[in-house]
């Protein structure tokens, strides 16, 4: 299911180019606009889920192919070593801007982050 005013689900759909990071049949990875480290990639489901609040059981393949990506996009950045943040944010006190869930691999130097 997609939503027509979703950013992300445009971006899924290939509406809005991206430089291109990675896609297959449940997740679509592409760079953050404002990046807040040399590595700043989002993960998101290619259907729409307004936040973590939206998973249930049925959505335990696609939760499990968020994170299984992770190392591939890593190795491929050059940070699988130097290491990275995995952040999701949830709801107004998550600061959760985008109202389609999405991951934040955030690695390299330069790394702004309210968690140490
Ligand atoms: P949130 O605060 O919801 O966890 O993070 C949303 C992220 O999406 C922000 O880091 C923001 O820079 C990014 N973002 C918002 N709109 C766009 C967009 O149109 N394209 C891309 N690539 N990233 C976006
Ligand atoms: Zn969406």
């Amino acid at each position: 299911m997609t939503d027509p005013d979703c950013i992300f689900c445009k971006i899924v759909a290939g509406e809005i180019p991206q430089e291109g990071v990675y896609q297959d049949d449940l997740v679509t990875a592409f760079r953050d606009i404002h990046p807040v480290a040399p590595t700043h990639i989002l993960i998101v489901p290619n259907e729409h889920l307004a936040s973590t609040n939206d998973l249930t059981r049925n959505h335990e393949k696609l939760a499990a192919r968020m994170l299984s990506v992770v190392p591939k996009l890593a190795r491929h950045e050059g940070i699988e070593q130097s290491g990275y943040r995995l952040i999701m944010n949830s709801g107004p006190d998550g600061k959760q801007e985008v109202i389609h869930m999405h991951l934040h691999l955030i690695g390299g130097q330069a790394m702004r982050h309210p968690i140490g």
